[in-house]
């Protein structure tokens, strides 16, 4: 589905790397198509980007892992399945590249040469955003096979922090019932700065008389007592891929709980559960299925009917089918996730003796005894041989 290049393969290591590689192999790419070192160049503009989104990835354990379980639809943006590297580096400057990662080029690696005499500008100090963000939540979601096999789309109601309505999420009563926090003057921290023997010691802390939000409801919501957010239920709706396991899950960034006082919202974490089949067991992309015939049919031949993921099909027994046999139906099992490929339903075939037979019964297989078809050492290439061997002495 993806036209992106291979994360490892774009920094030019190989699956197993640690950190450390993938640190030094990034700054090794940086190094190179660096805009300073490249001016004007387009190629390499888009290699530094096309670097630093892969290294984003793989220097967190986290998104690594569901790279490397998922592609990379386990790790784009925007609350897509497995909630992602969600950094848009194509529309990102430079400099924002580099305060991202500043702690690899932190230590004189680029020096201000590097940079063309401008030195590397930390990020600007912005105001510090309102509220406190609110926390993530956990979901199991239990699948069947069917919508594992095909993907789903999933209606989820959950109970939840939701955003107040009556004041948008900021905890006050009208819009203008704030007023700057006088202590830190909007800041939302303070800071103290002391002189010791080893120089000058600066500490910050969050602002105490406004909890680090910077201002002051005057008066607060009365439906949500200045909080910002209620008790509530919401409908969300899940798009499973088809492929997943046990033990997967996907993140929903923004859709946990609602922040305090209009913070930002946690994660809603889904993680799939696969529930047990009549039918089949899995094993990865495939899935396994036992039939056992009667005596008759395995002898004879016959068509029967077997269920698959998308209800009944045919499958023809062959004359003389053995106990154990598999038969293949190609493409009938789960369609890979990332497009990796859809597996195949494997039947296997098992044939059932009946355990009481009547006189008539045992007098016809009684029949069969001593026929030479009909003897199990036939089977076994030594015991044939011996067999022949026997007949052609005797024969
Ligand atoms: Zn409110
Ligand atoms: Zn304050």
């Amino acid at each position: 589905m993806s036209t992106k290049r291979d994360y490892y393969e774009i920094l030019g290591v190989d699956k197993g790397a640690s950190e450390s590689e993938i640190k030094k192999a990034y700054r090794k790419m940086a190094m190179k198509y660096h805009p300073d070192r490249n001016k004007g160049d387009k190629e390499a503009e888009k290699k530094f980007k096309e670097a630093s989104e892969a290294y984003e990835v793989l220097k967190d354990s986290d998104k690594r892992a569901r790279y490397d379980q998922f592609g990379h639809q386990g790790v784009n943006g925007n609350g897509g399945f497995g909630g992602g590297a969600g950094v848009d580096f194509d529309n990102m400057g430079f400099e924002d590249i580099f305060s991202r990662f500043g702690d690899i080029f932190g230590s004189g690696f680029f020096g201000e040469e590097a940079f063309g005499g401008g030195g590397r500008r930390g990020r600007s100090r912005s105001r510090k955003e309102p509220g406190q963000p609110g926390s993530d939540m956990k979901i199991r979601m239990p699948l069947t096979l069917e919508e594992i096999a095909f993907g789903a789309e999933k209606k989820l109601k959950i109970k939840k922090q939701i955003k107040c309505d009556e004041c948008n999420g900021t905890g006050a009563e009208t819009n203008s019932d704030f007023e700057t926090c006088g202590t830190c003057n909007g800041m939302g921290e303070v800071r103290q700065v002391t002189r010791t023997m080893l120089g000058q010691m600066v500490n910050v802390q969050a602002c105490p008389n406004c909890a680090g939000e910077g201002r002051i409801i005057k008066s607060k919501c009365k439906k949500c007592s200045g909080e910002g957010r209620v008790k509530g239920e919401e409908t969300i709706k899940v798009n499973i891929p088809s492929g997943v396991s046990n033990g997967n899950y996907i993140t929903l960034r923004g859709q946990g709980n609602a922040g305090r006082r209009g913070g930002s919202a946690g994660a809603l974490i889904v993680l799939i559960e696969e529930k047990e089949h009549e039918h089949f067991d899995r094993d990865g992309n495939n899935i396994y299925y036992n039939l056992t015939l009667s005596v008759p049919d395995a002898i004879l031949g016959t068509e029967v009917q077997v269920p698959t993921l998308k209800g009944k099909a045919k499958l023809k027994i062959d004359p003389g089918t053995q106990p154990g046999k598999m038969l293949r139906m190609r493409g009938r099992g789960i369609k890979g996730l990332n497009n990796s490929g859809d597996g195949d339903q494997y039947v296997r075939l098992n044939v059932y003796i009946p355990e009481e037979l009547t006189d008539k019964q045992k007098e016809a297989v009684k029949s069969f005894k001593d026929e030479d078809n009909f003897d199990p050492s036939n089977l076994d290439g030594s015991e044939k041989n011996f067999f022949s061997k026997m007949k052609d002495m005797f024969g």
